[in-house]
């Protein structure tokens, strides 16, 4: 996903956040020290209010992590795997590998989420108990937290995807219909509405006097609408790609160079003339490995008459590869994901076309021709 940064690796899953925690950052530290903690305890000094809101806010951090390491966490016990997860305030987008599998652990991996945040904010609530009307930090953290994870876990609970009680809806229209496809059109189309209603609720709040709360709400509203506008979208993608395979879009006239080619050759004979910035490498027909500009410039100009492609190229154990029978939407979402635009479909190791966004463009704006024709 743009906009995310990369901070470590938890469970075995490659853990991101999204660019909009510093924004929540700096807006949640900014209304606990001059909103909510000012009238909780008005006599501490002004240093205190911003230390203890910007632990307040550090929390909130690890208690949106602990919500989405539960679902994560279920989720692989599930025997589903995980690639990468981007930390949100809510639906944490964990990007299977695999699509959901059945109705009940769906509803287990969705509620596990809310349960993780009402057990904190009990927690929080029971260690708050002995600070109770002291106006201490204490106090004002464990209360705010008690609070706050109570509040992730009911806005988790609307029912639009991607929150949880949109995933919670899916599952249960997948149950009755038995249409998975359709089930989730409707869950990511109610994930706006919920979006619209937030905000809706967030500037009645802000004209009504509440001016931290209603901004609040308008943020988180217009972050979900985004994530639900992207989800339906993904599901309209998804049915118009419904039985389509990799064979159907991929160009199976791609240029291919051989391995044994000089890196000055390459780019005289192929790059050059043909405009190309990247090949796939094949050694008697098969995929042998992938050689972009980049690599070719890592290696001084003088020498390329004398290093072979194949010398410096990336392995095709490196590489993204399709089979043609594979689901095309299975393929291109694990190309958006990966940031990947072109990618080699190989049968029985043989290098047999080439997927690239322009090749599905292609494909479906033949299938759209040939449906206006009949
Ligand atoms: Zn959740």
């Amino acid at each position: 996903m743009p906009g995310s940064l990369r901070i470590g690796k938890v469970i075995g899953i490659d853990l991101y956040i999204h660019a909009g925690w510093l924004i929540i950052l700096v807006l949640l530290t900014w209304s606990l020290a001059s909103d909510r903690f000012v009238q909780l305890a008005p006599t501490w000094a002004g240093s205190t209010y911003w230390i203890t809101a910007l632990i307040t806010s550090l929390l909130f951090f690890v208690s949106v992590l602990a919500h989405e390491l539960a679902h994560a966490w279920l989720t692989q016990a599930h025997g589903l795997k995980i690639a990468r997860m981007t930390l949100f305030i809510f639906g944490g987008n964990e990007d299977l590998e695999s699509p959901p599998r059945s109705v009940g652990s769906e509803l287990q991996i969705a509620l596990i989420g809310p349960c993780a945040s009402l057990l904190i904010a009990g927690l929080a609530y029971l260690l708050a108990l002995p600070f109770a009307g002291t106006g201490t930090p204490e106090e004002a953290v464990l209360d705010y937290l008690a609070f706050i994870n109570l509040s992730l876990a009911l806005l988790n609970l609307l029912p639009g995807f991607p929150l949880d009680g949109g995933r919670i809806m899916r599952a249960l229209l997948w149950k009755w219909s038995g249409d998975y496809r359709q089930a989730a059109r409707a869950a990511t189309l109610a994930g706006q509405g919920c979006a619209y209603l937030l905000i809706v609720l967030g500037i009645g709040s802000f004209f009504f006097g509440h001016f931290f709360y209603g901004l609040w709400t308008i943020f988180i509203g217009w972050f979900l609408l985004s994530a639900a506008q992207a989800a339906h979208m993904q599901t309209l993608i998804q049915t118009a790609l419904h039985e389509v395979t990799v064979q159907h879009a991929m160009n199976v006239a791609a240029v291919t160079v051989p391995a044994n080619i000089s890196l000055q050759k390459l780019v005289d004979e192929y790059f050059d003339p043909l405009k190309l910035s990247s090949a796939f490498v094949v050694q008697g027909g098969y995929l042998a490995g992938q050689i972009t500009l980049m690599e070719v410039h890592q290696v001084p100009h003088e020498q390329w008459g004398k290093t072979p492609v194949g010398y410096n190229m990336r392995l095709k154990e490196q590489l993204l590869v399709a089979t043609p029978e594979q689901s095309l939407s299975a393929v291109l979402q694990a190309m958006v994901a990966r940031g990947i635009d072109l990618v080699p479909v190989v049968e029985d190791g043989l290098l047999v076309g080439v997927l690239s966004l322009e090749s599905v463009i292609a494909y479906l704006q033949h299938r759209c021709v040939q449906q206006a024709i009949q």
